[in-house]
């Protein structure tokens, strides 16, 4: 992956190693009649348990600049909210334009993930992360610091007698899980992460997200 501008190692651990950790939210996908509907059940119970969600452009990207729009997913709840409001001018949302917010962020391809800081014991910050700007998947995933981020509980599951190899799963795929070799599409769940980003184009429902311990069980 080529990028205009990375972080560097030193920048990493000042601000966000050992300070919080980040866990993936899993999407899932139902199909009602020819309409794909989007599951963001587990966001959504975050988002409805917060008194205060706010919205703010995203940091990384802008720094970064190696992707861009949309630049909305950006959400901090509670304390981290009011905070964000009264010193960066954050905005104040409501769960249905946060929810909103984050379909625009996973049709474009971004990871939902939940940001807890070292000590507190619930999400405070709800991200949309790319592993081109985002500092933690940076982290995790070009600068080899692997437990900042926690894959959720859920995982892809191939099914290879629908998969018709057309390779569209793969560009969504932010943890390199899915690639093409010769003409044919490998998935290694080792690397997958349980975002749900590659239902969206799949043609042919090859994938499902399930419960991560049925894999291999
Ligand atoms: S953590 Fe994710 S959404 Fe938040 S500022 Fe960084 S890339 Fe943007
Ligand atoms: S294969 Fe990739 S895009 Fe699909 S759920 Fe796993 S990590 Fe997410
Ligand atoms: S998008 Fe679906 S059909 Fe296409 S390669 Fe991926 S799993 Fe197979």
């Amino acid at each position: 992956m080529k990028l205009k501008k990375d972080w560097t190692r030193e920048h990493l651990e000042k601000h966000y190693i050992g300070k919080m950790t980040a866990t993936t939210i899993p999407v899932n996908i139902s199909i009602s009649g020819k309409q794909k509907i989007l599951d963001m059940s587990q966001l959504e119970i975050i988002l409805r348990e917060a008194e205060v969600i706010a919205q703010e452009e995203c940091y990384c990207r802008k720094k970064m600049g190696n992707c861009n729009d949309p630049m909305d997913g950006c959400l901090s709840l509670d304390k981290e909210a009011l905070d964000a409001i009264e010193k960066d001018g954050a905005k104040r949302i409501t769960v249905e334009e946060a929810l909103s917010a984050m379909k625009r962020t996973y049709d474009a391809g971004f990871v939902h993930m939940a940001y807890v800081y070292d000590g507190k014991d619930k999400p405070e910050i709800i991200c949309s992360c790319c592993r081109c700007c985002c500092h933690s998947l940076s982290a995790a995933l070009r600068f080899g610091y692997s437990d900042h981020v926690f894959y959720s509980e859920k995982i892809a599951s191939q099914d290879n007698s629908l998969c018709d190899n057309c390779g569209a799963c793969v560009d969504r795929c932010q943890f390199e899980a899915r690639k093409m070799d010769k003409e044919e599409l490998l998935f290694e769940p080792e690397k997958c992460a349980g975002c749900g980003l590659c239902l969206l184009d799949c043609p042919t429902e090859a994938i499902t997200i399930v419960e991560r311990e049925r894999i291999g069980s």
